[in-house]
């Protein structure tokens, strides 16, 4: 923005003595200077109309983010694993599902995958960053009867 207002300054102070100037060698030589100054103030401004929009996407990202970060809460499942849940009633039509807190934390949505359970076993893959744990608490599985027996 500085720089904007010295290139208006400097637009100003070469207007005020082209308005002074006779001499026409003088005169030509202000004109050059001033087409100059006028192309580096739009020059300036075109920089800014860019920045400007960058600021604004950056704003819009923010807003929607904050907006889809409101639909999840933190929970803990043992053994002492964090993720986000969908809060109820924030389903938007989607299944209910867990996103990585990992990549939360990186203001971005990546959805959990549920691998399957077993043996009591709930394993979680992110995509996105890799996150990979399980769930839940161990239960042995049941041991297989003896199939010598049964013709017993
Ligand atoms: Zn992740």
């Amino acid at each position: 923005m500085n720089h904007m207002i010295g290139s208006l300054k400097a637009i100003l102070e070469t207007g005020k003595k082209l308005v002074e100037v006779r001499d026409a060698a003088a005169r030509s030589e202000l004109i050059v200077q001033f087409t100059r100054q006028i192309m580096d103030a739009q020059n300036v401004e075109a920089g800014l109309i860019e920045k400007i929009h960058a600021l604004e996407q950056k704003i819009t990202e923010f807003e929607d983010w904050k907006r889809e970060k409101d639909r999840y809460q933190l929970e803990e499942l043992p053994p002492g694993i964090l993720m986000y849940r969908l809060k109820e009633g924030m389903e938007n039509g989607e299944p209910i599902h867990k996103i990585c807190a990992n990549c939360y934390i990186n203001k971005k949505k990546s959805l959990l995958h549920n691998l399957g359970t077993h043996n009591g076993l709930t394993e979680w893959k992110c995509h996105s960053c890799g996150f990979k744990e399980s769930t839940g608490h161990f239960s042995p599985p049941p041991t297989e009867p003896d199939e010598s027996n049964y013709f017993l």
